[in-house]
């Protein structure tokens, strides 16, 4: 007897599960609500260049079913591998971030004045007591730490969309717990897609039809 299998969303877990059931010859339809395929795994591309991932930002060397699904779906050679703590993607590149001096003056996303001060600050980031700033905003604290214009540039598309509000709004404890976190994560290698990771789950997407599975809209 013919057995029907629908998968409901079409996010990663959704995309990985049709892939995988159809490749074992099961007869397969994902269902998916929203008009674009990803879910968390899904990018905002905006028109400056940065790229904003909704969730899931890279992929890590450990998840090797999913890397395995990305090389049978043929999208392998648009991952970036990047050895590092942290990149920001711009403009197609990642750009390594690192709370080591070294790292930092290769940082092409704020000045060199600014890069010295924030590389000042992430050395000294322990030491630094949120009780001390309590009152204050992460705005007045990237102005007062490192400057206006590396608030403007750099810092506020990144505190907007990291908390869902503006610095102005925000306070500076959570950005120096912020900071505190990104000094502490060590050996960090990944990979991620050149134009975000919502290329991966698009990647996964067409590699549907080549299995023999098929996505369809849910009804809302
Ligand atoms: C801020 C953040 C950062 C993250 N960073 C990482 C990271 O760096 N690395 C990592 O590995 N993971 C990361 N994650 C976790 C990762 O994003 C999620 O674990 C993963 O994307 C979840 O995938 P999913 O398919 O299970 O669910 P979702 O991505 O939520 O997908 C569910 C899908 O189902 C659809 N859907 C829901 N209800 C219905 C319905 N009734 N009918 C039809 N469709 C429906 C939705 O529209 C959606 O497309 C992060 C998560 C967050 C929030």
């Amino acid at each position: 007897m013919a057995v029907n299998n629908v998968v409901c969303g079409a996010g990663i877990a959704g995309l990985t599960a049709g892939i995988d059931l159809a490749t074992r010859g099961r007869n397969v339809t994902i269902l998916e609500k929203e008009n674009v395929v990803g879910g968390h795994a899904s990018s905002h591309r905006l028109p400056n260049g940065f790229v904003h991932d909704m969730g899931l930002h890279v992929i890590i060397p450990d998840a090797v079913p999913l890397y395995e699904m990305v090389k049978a779906a043929g999208i392998e050679s648009s991952l970036i591998r990047f050895d590092m703590q942290f990149g920001f993607l711009k403009d197609g590149q990642v750009n390594a971030f690192s709370p080591n001096p070294l790292s930092m003056t290769k940082f092409r996303l704020l000045g060199l004045r600014d890069k010295i001060r924030f590389g000042k600050l992430m050395m000294g980031i322990n030491s630094i007591s949120e009780g001390e700033f309590s009152n204050a905003t992460a705005a007045e604290f990237v102005t007062d730490k490192i400057s206006r214009k590396a608030l403007e540039s750099f810092f506020e598309p990144l505190l907007t969309r990291l908390s869902a509000v503006p610095p102005e709004a925000l306070s500076a404890t959570f950005f120096i717990d912020f900071l505190k976190l990104l000094g502490q994560v060590r050996n960090f290698k990944s990979c991620i897609p050149k134009t975000g990771i919502g290329e991966l789950a698009e990647g996964l997407a067409s590699h549907l039809e080549s299995v023999g599975a098929a996505l369809e809209p849910a009804q809302k």
